[in-house]
């Protein structure tokens, strides 16, 4: 059979609500055109972000009526320690209420001022939070990973000759650990082949630098490494990411992600002397070892999510569900970074509108007509986002792309849903000489991307 399925039937539906084109106007109106503002009653496909936006399976709502509650040593704890030992491997295993809260544990141990944490792109709370502790977060990834346009099957890979030059550089004792993101979700969702991680590992050993993974999108990147690395194409996602995390020395995970949970998060390793040292912070800040921060009932679902994550069928339809977007808005035309990601297909809205410069914000242009065509919600990755205003002389700098995410709720959507967000960015691309750009009327110092209000030019 060529037609590739949804690997699941639906048992209870969420109504969402069709609105008019001058219903969608006046919400964005009201919204400051600012999408993070709009209620979400309001939009009828929410790609917004794939983080906490899964569909649960019915075993995992089954598990989660079998969470214990207990404040100490419950055993929907043990269940999620042996989930997450069986896939990752580490003897240490501390949950935390989301990915941010693993991190700030680890870095707040790990870091001084004036280290430097290397990885192929770090995601904005793994650089917030390693800069929080005065630390430098430093970007390696490959040459080819930057450019929009550039077919690779690895474009998250770390540039391995880059960071033995880093380590030489900056020296093995400012160097108190290495990340390694997989899937690449800055860098647009890309994978990280097992070569990459092994060469990466193996310069971290011989200078006595820790690899941890950021392991958010770890089944989706096991799942490139059998469809595109040599000698993976017979093995088990579960047996490429065994060996994925073997060559590290622990991870930072959102459960948000590859979890297909709706929150929390965990931080694991082989260290015992860490492990204590984290034990101690964790219920300082997140809760007793046992939960950490979250409810019996979340680590149920979580410990079902990662293996269900891990399901060949669902890998298959999960990844062919994002390439089908990516390839028919490509395939007429659209400007995508290439090839599609693993969560979501970025459109280069640069090229899309190259009579609106950078700082008429094209992204953001891009975001208002989605919503005001379809009801469609996406993300600006651009200026509005990456982009700077000089507090003195309100002079704005433009960001390094402007991007525009289709980010894919993991089995939420069916293909009629893709096939009508396609129809939509058609419809835009065919009238996007008319589309006029925008100016902030109002921003924040910091993060302005989530409250800024705009005004059409
Ligand atoms: C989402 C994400 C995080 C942070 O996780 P939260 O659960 O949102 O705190 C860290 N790294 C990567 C790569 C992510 O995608």
């Amino acid at each position: 059979m060529k037609t590739i399925i949804e690997p699941f039937r639906i048992k209870s539906v969420e109504p969402i609500r069709m609105t008019t084109t001058a219903e969608r106007e006046a919400r964005l109106r009201q919204a400051s055109y600012n999408v993070f503002l709009l209620r979400s009653d309001d939009v009828l496909i929410d790609l917004l972000t794939d983080s906490g936006t899964s569909a649960m399976s019915s075993n995992q709502w089954a598990a989660i009526m079998r969470g214990d509650e207990s404040y100490a040593g419950s055993p929907s704890f043990y269940r999620f320690e042996d989930a997450v030992r069986d896939i990752f491997g580490f003897t240490y295993v501390f949950p935390t209420h989301q990915g941010r809260a693993a991190e700030r544990i680890l870095f707040s141990l790990k870091c001084r001022p004036g280290d430097v944490v290397p990885s192929n792109t770090h995601f904005d709370t793994t650089r917030a939070n390693i800069e929080f502790t005065g630390a430098k977060a430093v970007d390696l990834v490959i040459p080819e990973g930057l450019q929009p346009s550039t077919v690779h099957p690895f474009k998250g890979n770390m540039d391995v000759a880059a960071l033995e030059r880093l380590i030489g550089e900056t020296g093995r004792d400012r160097i108190p650990l290495c990340m390694l993101t997989v899937t690449n979700n800055s860098g647009g969702g890309q994978p990280v082949s097992m070569a990459n991680v092994r060469a990466v590992s193996e310069t971290c050993r011989r200078h006595g630098i820790p690899l941890y993974i950021d392991a958010c999108r770890f089944a989706e990147n096991a799942w490139f490494i059998k469809q595109r690395e040599q000698g993976y194409g017979e093995k088990r996602p579960i047996e490429i990411a065994r060996e994925m995390f073997r060559y590290a020395d622990g991870a930072t995970m959102s459960a948000k992600k590859d979890g297909l949970a709706n929150i929390g998060g965990f931080v694991a390793s082989n260290d015992a002397e860490l492990a204590q040292r984290e034990r101690n912070l964790l219920i300082l800040t997140e809760g007793f070892p046992t939960y950490g921060g979250l409810a019996g009932r979340d680590l149920e679902a979580i410990a079902v999510g990662l293996h269900e994550a891990l399901e060949e069928d669902y890998l298959l339809y999960r990844i062919t569900s994002t390439t089908y977007l990516g390839t028919h808005i490509a395939s007429q035309g659209v400007p995508i970074v290439q090839p599609p990601g693993g969560h979501a297909v970025y459109i280069d809205a640069a090229a899309m509108f190259p009579h609106i410069p950078p700082l008429q914000l094209p992204g953001q242009a891009l975001v208002a007509e989605l919503y005001r065509e379809a009801g469609i919600r996406s993300v600006e990755i651009g200026t509005v986002m990456f982009g700077r205003r000089d507090p003195v002389s309100g002079e704005e700098t433009p960001g390094p792309m402007e991007l525009v995410r289709l980010a894919i709720p993991r089995r939420v959507y069916t293909q009629s849903h893709v096939d009508y967000v396609v129809e939509a960015i058609l419809n835009v691309h065919a009238r996007r000489e008319a589309v006029r750009g925008y100016r902030f009327v109002e921003q924040a110092p910091f993060l302005r991307h989530f409250s800024a209000r705009f005004e059409p030019l």
